[in-house]
């Protein structure tokens, strides 16, 4: 399985890091080496001194699909559910301003720890779902879908015409601003509408 992240989907974080909006989706990808599951601690890499939270909905992907229109798009994922985008701010920053590509920054061991999926059918409205993060009991990334510039179905459209969608496939789909450091200690809770579905704590 391989894991798709979207970049720069909601523009209040596209601005907080001084990006331009996007006219088309940008994605990139992280291994399956990347996922953390069942709440296991997130060890900090010795590669980084500045390792950023960036909390997402996740899509798990349920089909085999390429070139799918945005109007079945729906068919593709029957769960949605919350992740961390780990990043290393300062490793990104350097390849940004290189123009080379975010592999090392991205897609390292553990960078995406992910939670409990929920049924799509318990989401009454794609484009209405409330999702944060807690550090240490305090709400440091809030998000509602609504904010996204390229809703789920266009994400999953646009990618697949690149890249063939496989069962068990993620999508991770954007972060809120509100993007930061953790550090050794921080507990990591993350949040559907009321619901914690990973709580973790970095080492
Ligand atoms: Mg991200």
């Amino acid at each position: 399985m391989k894991i798709i992240a979207i970049g720069r989907n909601y523009a209040d974080h596209a601005k907080e890091l001084n990006n331009p909006l996007p006219s088309a989706p940008v994605f990139f990808m992280k291994p399956d080496t990347a996922i953390v599951k069942n709440n296991k601690p997130f060890f900090l890499p010795d590669f980084s001194e500045d390792i950023h939270h960036e909390v997402e909905i996740v899509l798990h992907l349920n089909r085999v699909g390429k070139n799918i229109s945005e109007q079945f798009a729906h068919r593709y994922y029957t769960e949605i559910g919350i992740g961390i985008d780990f990043t290393a701010r300062d490793l990104q920053n350097k390849c940004k301003d290189k123009g080379l590509p975010w592999e090392i920054a991205k897609a390292f061991d553990n960078s995406a720890p992910i939670g409990k999926f929920l049924p799509k059918e318990q989401f009454s409205d794609f484009n209405n779902i409330n999702f944060r993060l807690d550090i240490n009991g305090i709400a440091v990334q809030k998000g509602n879908t609504r904010d996204m510039i390229f809703s789920f179905d266009k994400l999953v459209s646009y990618v697949s015409r690149y890249v063939t969608l496989k069962m068990g496939d993620l999508l991770f789909t954007g972060t809120p601003a509100g993007v930061g450091p953790v550090k050794i200690g921080d507990r990591l809770q993350a949040y559907i509408e009321d619901e914690c579905l990973l709580d973790f704590y970095v080492r």
